[in-house]
């Protein structure tokens, strides 16, 4: 099922002043893929996914997306290319409707007919925030304003959705949807790089996995070989 190389992270080392936080790590997503970073806390992965998009500055190595670099490249930049992030913490407009959010999704486009569709497929998907479609973001859960940030991130229609943390902070009811949702999003044919602490949950609808470990990648592999590694399970799943 795999495709071309979409996103190709080389020697990555990112550092906070003298703290390293990535010290070197090497991964790539394909065409198709859903692949998860999974890690625990202070690992480096969110720190990675701020240098993919160019929030943070890099130290050493690479990122190519579609086989160029990227360093130094600023979100809009990316966006545009076909880029897109789902922020930790979300990022929606709190003080714009639900719709104002999703337009300014699709600010990078022009083809009016194309937005408007791809606002109701959006819509299907999430039927919660057409139900609330004239409501302040801010009003509505943490859960709605996680399916808005990716309802807002598929109206730039995204070769590639970076997500990180979907499920953090939400309910567990929310967090079976949220999940639920981002395999949807993925069976509808959009390549995804997924940041999860929930490893299991992670592991359980991605092709494959790396494991991230002070700084580093210290195992990787098919998703469900890693479900089923002891290894994987012990340090990882709770077991
Ligand atoms: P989390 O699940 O908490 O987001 P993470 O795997 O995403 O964890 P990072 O947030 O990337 O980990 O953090 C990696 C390391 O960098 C940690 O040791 C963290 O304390 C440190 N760090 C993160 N942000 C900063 C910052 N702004 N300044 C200094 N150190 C930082």
């Amino acid at each position: 099922s795999a495709g071309e190389v979409l996103l190709k992270v080389s020697n990555l080392k990112v550092a906070y002043g003298g703290i390293q936080a990535v010290k070197g790590v090497d991964f790539e997503v394909r065409e198709g893929e859903l692949v998860t970073l999974i890690g625990s806390n202070g690992a480096g992965k969110t720190t990675t996914m701020k240098a993919i998009t160019g929030l943070l500055g890099i130290n050493d190595g690479d990122i190519q997306y579609l086989g160029k670099s990227i360093r130094g490249k600023g979100a809009w930049d990316l966006v545009k290319q076909g880029l897109a992030m789902v922020p930790e913490g979300r990022g929606v407009f709190t003080r714009m409707t639900i719709v104002e959010n999703l337009q300014m999704g699709a600010h990078i486009r022009t083809d009016k007919d194309g937005i408007a569709s791809d606002m109701e497929k959006v819509f299907a998907t999430f039927p919660r925030l057409k139900e609330r479609a004239m409501q302040l973001a801010g009003t509505m859960s943490g859960g709605e304003q996680q399916m808005l940030a990716m309802g807002r991130a598929l109206m730039s229609r995204p070769k590639v959705l970076l997500m990180d943390e979907p499920s953090m902070g939400l309910s567990p009811i929310m967090v079976d949807k949220i999940f639920e949702v981002v395999r949807d999003v993925h069976a509808q044919g959009v390549t995804i790089l997924l940041v999860e602490q929930n490893a299991s949950r992670a592991l359980e609808i991605a092709d494959r996995g790396y494991v991230m470990e002070s700084g580093l990648i210290t195992m990787s592999g098919e998703a469900k070989q890693m479900l089923s590694d002891p290894k994987v399970r012990a340090a990882y799943l709770g077991e």
